[in-house]
């Protein structure tokens, strides 16, 4: 019988390895509530303690899920001057609610669906400034076409590229919700992104100066796929690259360099209707390789 787990698929290639996101939790709640990983097959799971006193545990599998999404990786762009500005800063994932900035001069940063959503929020209570890296991609109306957006997604995931934000394939739209914010003019002119923070706010290459007391970075997330860095899936575009599964274009959740490897809510997947679809299709790819591992016995 063959029976592999993060050590002996990492020694594979070379290497000692641990899953370094599950380090300093118990294992079993890892997996299980934070569904960090799903294990098909454990055979053994030895308790050791590391030197810091941090519980450790491995869990030998014959397989691995990663559903570890992105919420715990937020992206804040590095910029010059970053640590002189004197206001406060929050992310999309510490946002506080709009009650917190009202009366206040905020300035949003980032150009995808949650600095709009953000705007739409804040602009009728705050006095509000926003800032994109490009001119906003505004989409006519109309329903997204989900399948073809997600189609790209997918495109990028099979070449192994890094996943993009979601308004690249997505574009922009107001809804109900934005349409104080819109009257009151705060989408009408975007800044590019400035040169540098300052104490008082942030200037632009052109000496222009802009006092805020709060920056909003609606900047993003990452995949939170760090804790599978030892077992060397990424591929040289920066991304990890999925196989494709014809006519499910949601359904690309195996690993191209390793079949044991399966990640969910990754690339085409990372929504919630594609994460719901990718597991059906994780489950899949796990009991067929579970079987031929049985097979082969
Ligand atoms: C701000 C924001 C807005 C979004 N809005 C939408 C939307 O409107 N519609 C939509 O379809 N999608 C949206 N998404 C995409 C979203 O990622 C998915 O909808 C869905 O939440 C992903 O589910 P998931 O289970 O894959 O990941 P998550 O819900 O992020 O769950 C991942 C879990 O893994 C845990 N974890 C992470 N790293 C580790 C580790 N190393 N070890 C152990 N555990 C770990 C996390 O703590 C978390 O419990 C949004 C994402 C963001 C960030």
């Amino acid at each position: 019988m063959t029976v592999l787990d993060h050590r002996a698929i990492a020694s594979d290639r070379g290497e000692g390895v641990r899953a370094e996101g599950m380090q300093s939790e118990d294992a079993a709640g890892a997996a299980g509530a934070a569904g960090a990983a799903g294990a098909a097959g454990a055979v053994g799971a030895p308790d050791a303690a590391d030197g810091a006193g941090a519980r450790t545990r491995s869990l030998l599998a014959r397989t691995l899920i990663s559903a570890t999404g992105t919420w715990t990786r937020p992206f804040v762009p590095a910029v010059p001057g970053a640590a002189d500005f004197t206001g406060e800063q929050f992310h999309t994932a510490s946002y506080p609610g709009a009650d917190a900035l009202r009366g206040r001069r905020v300035m949003v940063v980032g150009g995808g669906a949650s600095a709009v959503q953000f705007l739409g929020e804040i602009a009728p209570v705050a006095d509000t400034l926003w800032v994109t890296r490009r001119p906003p991609q505004w989409r006519d109306g109309g329903e997204i076409e989900g399948l073809a957006a997600v189609t790209e997604v997918e495109r990028r995931a099979v070449l192994g590229e890094a996943p993009r934000s979601v308004v690249a394939a997505t574009g922009l739209v107001l809804r109900e919700q934005e349409q104080a914010a819109r009257a009151l003019g705060a989408y009408d002119h975007p800044l590019p992104m400035f040169e540098r923070l300052v104490p008082e706010g942030a200037r632009w290459a052109d000496g222009r100066v802009e006092r805020v007391d709060v920056i909003l970075w609606a900047t993003g997330f990452r995949p939170a796929t760090q804790h599978l860095a030892p077992l060397r899936l990424r591929s040289p575009r920066g991304g990890i690259a999925l196989r494709r599964v014809p006519g499910n274009v949601q359904g690309a959740t195996t690993a191209a360099v390793d079949e044991r490897i399966q990640l969910v809510g990754y690339g085409p997947s990372a929504s919630t209707i594609g994460a719901s679809r990718a597991a059906r299709q994780a489950a899949r790819a796990v009991a067929a390789l579970v079987r031929a591992s049985a097979d082969a016995r």
